[in-house]
């Protein structure tokens, strides 16, 4: 059975579910976007998702045509007309109809969609056993021109740098920014383990503040656990005991070979990675809101 899908305010169809042409988000990637996850019928972080999504709306000018409490509650009417219990929703929210010119002024009405599905980007074992990175030469855009915090439909950033990933035959890719500082990776937060203390980049290097990284940062407080936002080089990254990356979609999932240097001693997921990822699960149960 195909998806219904929530646009232009009402249910329809996928095969129905279209933008127009003269959409700025198509023309321009004038929109925004939000990736959440669906876990045992509730709705994970759905707050922090909305409140990153109307903090994007305003930097860019945009008015969502419904209130985050409305927004939110169509985010979870979808996910239960659509009998999902554990997957991920697409919220996404475009500029509107206008002309061929990119004056937003000349547009009318943005549009949101919600599709609610299913997702795994990585099979089961790359959690037992670790993904490969690699660094990528495309450097994240400069937080001068184009924020990271503002989750734009334009990711030709993210994807000439995933397509580097792709060639190297890695699963995702280290950016840097324009001093050679890492970043975070292609569409995850990234985080290396050194002497007892998680490190990752801080935001204004280029990476997004990612929820899934907001999350980490509340276990290793619950667990005790010291964590710092400090710039890496790639040097610390090759010499750090532990390395791991966190997303809505991947969740935290372990490093073990980056740029072809097995990570800590073995190239093994190391033992704070695995307790974030244990302790992880048992959030998710615990900060989600009921679709019912
Ligand atoms: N960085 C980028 C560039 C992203 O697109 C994403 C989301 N896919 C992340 C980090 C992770 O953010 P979140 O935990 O909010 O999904």
């Amino acid at each position: 059975m195909g998806l219904e899908i929530y646009i232009d305010g009402k249910f329809v169809p996928e095969e129905e579910a279209k933008v127009s042409v003269f959409d700025h988000g198509l023309l321009y990637g004038d929109g925004l976007f939000e990736g959440i996850r669906v876990y045992n019928r509730e709705v994970f972080m759905l707050e922090a998702h909305l409140k990153r999504l109307y903090n994007g709306a305003k930097v860019i000018r945009l008015e969502i045509p419904l209130s985050p409490e409305e927004l939110g509650k169509k985010v979870c009417e979808t996910v239960k007309l659509n009998g999902i219990s554990d997957g991920y929703v697409r919220l996404v929210v475009t500029r509107g109809k206008g002309d061929l010119g990119l004056s937003p002024s000349k547009t009318v009405d943005p549009n949101v969609i919600i599709i609610a599905s299913t997702i795994k980007i990585y099979p089961d074992e790359v959690y037992q056993n670790g993904l490969k990175l690699v660094t990528v030469s495309t450097r994240r855009n400069n937080p001068d021109s184009l924020s990271p915090q503002i989750k734009s439909l334009n990711y030709l950033n993210h994807i000439l740098a995933h397509l580097e990933v792709l060639h190297a035959g890695a699963d995702e890719g280290l950016v840097l920014n324009d001093s050679g500082y890492v970043t975070e990776c292609v569409v995850d937060n990234f985080f290396v383990v050194l002497d007892g203390a998680v490190i990752t980049p801080p935001t204004n290097s280029g990476a997004l503040n990612g929820i899934t990284r907001l999350v980490v940062f509340e276990l290793c407080k619950d667990l005790g656990i010291e964590i710092r936002e400090e710039q890496l080089s790639l040097v610390e990254c090759y010499t750090a005991d532990e390395c791991f990356l966190t997303g809505t979609a991947a969740e935290i999932a372990p490093v073990t070979y980056l740029d072809d240097r097995p990570v800590g001693v073995d190239g093994t997921p190391g033992p704070v990675t695995v307790k974030l990822m244990n302790a992880f699960k048992e959030f998710t149960k615990t900060h989600g809101t009921p679709i019912d």
